[in-house]
């Protein structure tokens, strides 16, 4: 399950070495040495998940992730922190400042890997490999093959991106930033209309199989995905 993964951390051998065994995992990595910067590649386009130092110039790490958790729109991202410290205090601070996890350095390559695919199931659902199904609706995507009760159903990459956050999601209303955010990966420069228009594409798509019926909007709200009605 490729990642967009931002990592904050100054010491620019240890950035260099996580980045490197990161994207050999096959993730995407965007880097910063400031919190500061990291804010900027934020605002920008949300990560799937920061892996943040604790010790930074500037703002540190825990100020960061208390202002990443303070904000509506950046609450929700998965967060693991990276510290030299192993002190059982300072993982509470860690913890309580909303970070998903905690990671103690020197760590292996393959600790990391496993804390971060643990994190992403638990947070973002929508980014891993699992296949999801709502009621005959089955989503795969390894295979990227979506069916309905057997039959094969052809969506475009967006609407695919769409369902399957839907589908990972089911029965929460989501607002168009929201769906910006998670399926396009950026609420700054993408008109909200867009989402209308996928959506639309998404439905016709499901119609000859029905599941059109669990494409649900809520006015004024946005979309759900739901096997109820209303
Ligand atoms: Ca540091």
């Amino acid at each position: 399950m490729p990642a967009n993964i931002l990592l904050v951390e100054d010491e620019p051998a240890i950035q260099e070495l996580i980045a490197f065994n990161l994207s050999q995992a096959g993730h995407h990595v965007m880097r910063a040495d400031s919190a500061e910067s990291a804010q900027n590649i934020v605002r920008n386009a949300l990560p799937d998940l920061i892996l943040l130092d604790w010790m930074l110039p500037g703002m540190t790490g825990i100020d960061f992730a208390k202002k990443l958790r303070a904000e509506e729109r950046t609450r929700q991202i998965p967060l693991i922190m990276l510290t030299a410290r192993s002190d059982e205090q300072d993982k509470v601070i860690g913890l309580e400042t909303g970070a998903d996890d905690y990671i103690t350095k020197p760590f292996s390559p393959r600790e990391l890997q496993a804390r971060i695919k643990a994190v992403l199931r638990r947070r973002a659902p929508q980014i891993t490999d699992d296949t999801v199904e709502v009621q005959g609706l089955r989503l795969d995507p390894a295979t990227h093959r979506v069916t309905g009760n057997g039959d094969t159903i052809d969506l475009g990459p967006t609407e695919f991106r769409l369902l399957h956050f839907f589908m990972t999601h089911p029965e929460r209303v989501h607002s168009r930033a929201q769906l910006l955010d998670h399926v396009w990966g950026d609420h700054v420069f993408v008109e909200e209309r867009t989402v209308d228009v996928h959506i639309r594409r998404l439905r016709s798509a499901l119609e000859s199989t029905s599941f059109d019926r669990l494409i649900q909007t809520v006015r004024g709200t946005g979309y759900r995905l739901s096997a109820h009605n209303n």
